[in-house]
């Protein structure tokens, strides 16, 4: 089982606290698990969810993990188990996009989902990935079932900031922090997802205790353009321009620009640190800032993504050369 459990090491403490509870017999009713993206919010909820459903937990405590050998558990790794949903957003057709919002449709089918009794035993759980998406609507309507809970119904709700989920939805379930992991942890999950080598040092580094963040390496594609640009960007005062509008135009649109970004930012670190001319450091600061902000102004503003990041990293080039005279010069 140990492929099972490592894929939520580093909340081993927070699934200990729900099988207690359900050893107990006193689980709540709704969780809601917060914290930062790609930290394995959702994974950990699914965990919970195979193991309220899985017939071994079904009678005697004290709970454990799911066994994944049941007839339960094989349903849950087929995806095919009838008393479990999970709800994220739906993928729009027409706009070939996700949907802003997990809209008061699919709270209404959850609802009524958690309202039938279980067809394999009495336990039904819904997993909403997405809870901080929820519009007014939908946390409206979700409201009712969380005063009036079917009896052996399991509601799991996960988000990154529990601020995006309203008071009154927020105060009717219990809230469980989830933090970040360390390096150790991450590697050992990034490592469960085929990472190894080079690529798997690359991806620990780039994500930083949200393992979530580097599961596009997977991509054996995505991970070696990735480890392209590292290089590239690597002297980035002294980056040749041809090659990096050449990168650009080959990889843009297919590695995710929040990484790509991040390689860079990685890159300045160590500059950063540096102690020169304030005027020169000021500007650096703001031009990668701006850089920082260009994921979300792409896809915002629907910009063309390869001149508008070829132009940010030449300004970035000018404004370290600049810094870095100014260290020269001491
Ligand atoms: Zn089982």
């Amino acid at each position: 089982m140990s492929n099972v459990l490592g894929r939520f090491l580093g909340h081993r403490d927070v699934f200990a606290r729900f099988l207690n509870a359900l050893s107990k017999g006193q689980l709540h009713h709704a969780w809601l698990l917060h914290g930062p993206s790609g930290i394995g919010k959702a994974t950990l909820g699914f965990e919970m969810a195979r193991a309220y459903l899985c017939e071994k937990n079904r009678h005697s405590p004290p709970a454990h993990e799911a066994c994944g050998t049941c007839h339960v558990c094989h349903m849950m790794a087929a995806g095919s188990h009838p008393d479990f949903l999970q709800v994220e957003r739906e993928w729009d057709e027409k706009k070939k996009r996700l949907k802003r919002d997990v809209h008061v449709g699919q709270t209404r089918d959850l609802l009524s989902f958690l309202s039938l009794s279980g067809s394999q035993s009495e336990r039904k759980v819904v997993l909403v990935r997405e809870a901080g998406q929820m519009n007014a609507q939908a946390a409206n309507a979700l409201l009712k079932g969380l005063e009036e809970p079917a009896p052996g119904s399991l509601l799991i709700l996960a988000c990154e900031d529990t601020m995006s989920v309203p008071v009154t939805v927020r105060s009717r379930c219990l809230l469980q922090a989830l933090a970040p992991l360390g390096d150790d942890e991450c590697r050992s999950i990034l490592c469960d997802m085929g990472l190894d080598g080079e690529v798997l040092e690359f991806a620990v580094k780039l994500a930083d205790g949200q393992p979530g963040k580097a599961s596009p390496l997977t991509d054996a594609d995505v991970a070696d353009a990735l480890l392209d640009w590292e290089r590239l960007t690597r002297d980035m005062s002294r980056a040749d321009i041809g090659h990096l509008q050449g990168w650009i135009s080959r990889h843009v649109r297919q590695i995710p620009h929040a990484l790509l970004v991040d390689v860079v930012l990685n890159q300045l670190e160590g500059v950063m640190q540096e102690n020169g001319n304030f005027h020169a450091f000021d500007t650096l600061m703001a031009v990668a800032h701006d850089l920082a902000a260009w994921p979300v102004e792409v896809a915002r503003r629907t910009l063309n993504p390869a001149s508008t990041l070829l132009a940010h990293m030449l300004s970035l080039r000018i404004a370290l050369r600049a810094f870095e005279n100014t260290l020269g010069s001491r």
